[in-house]
């Protein structure tokens, strides 16, 4: 489940882009402009953003480049929506950033999967998929976490720590980094408290020998990894 944006100003598309979505177990927010969009932004960082390409004011391709300007939304995976069907609009549309492009009319069924395939690529915290790395294996829709099938116990940060180093593994992650990607964004914790979750989630991991997949990395973050720190 996801938090999207829809950015159209023709409110048929919207409300029908708007009701498949939520039967798809998304959450969404609507924008009949880029004004409005950036408020939206503003205010719910959002998993993603299906933006019109026509819009009255300032163009989906200028809201695109804006968001890609600004390090707070740089990251926000954006699929253009257009009723353009030039090759040389699809290349501008993805110069500006965009992750994908769906001409209209296109199917609710393709917009969803397409939106799956984007947030699986940019964002898999969200995509919902049951991951495993060395015999750790987290499902995000029941919340189960198994070494060779003998599930843990975690806290619901200690949760929502280890999923997010394990749909981003082998990185290094700073302590601002995993403050905005596991807190949330707009909520300001101190840099320590992902030391003190840290600590947690090593423990619970180590009577199952998966601690070492934490991993310190001086002076910079923390790293998920199967390799030696
Ligand atoms: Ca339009």
């Amino acid at each position: 489940m996801a938090a999207i944006l829809i950015v159209e100003d023709e409110p048929a598309i919207q409300e029908l882009i708007s009701y498949r979505l939520q039967q798809a177990e998304h959450e969404t927010f609507c924008a009949k402009d880029a004004e409005q969009a950036i408020k939206i932004v503003n205010d719910v960082l959002p998993d993603l953003v299906l933006l019109d390409w026509m819009l009255p004011g300032m163009s989906g391709i200028e809201l695109a480049k804006t968001l890609r300007r600004v390090p707070r939304t740089k990251n926000i995976p954006i699929i253009m929506l257009t009723a353009r069907v030039e090759e040389s609009d699809k290349v501008s549309g993805l110069e500006v950033g965009a992750d994908d492009y769906i001409t209209k009319p296109f199917s609710p069924r393709e917009l969803i999967a397409r939106i799956k395939a984007v947030l699986r690529r940019r964002s898999p915290e969200v995509a919902d998929d049951v991951v495993e790395i060395n015999g750790l294996k987290l499902d995000p829709v029941t919340h189960r976490v198994t070494v060779n099938d003998n599930e843990i116990i975690l806290g619901p940060t200690e949760f929502r720590l280890l999923y997010f180093l394990m749909t981003h593994p082998e990185r290094v992650h700073s302590r601002p980094q995993l403050l905005d990607g596991v807190w949330g964004d707009h909520i300001f914790v101190e840099d320590r408290t992902v030391d003190v979750h840290i600590r947690r989630l090593r423990k619970i991991l180590e009577p199952v020998g998966k601690d070492g997949l934490v991993q310190t990395v001086r002076g910079s973050g923390y790293r998920l990894s199967v390799g030696r720190a």
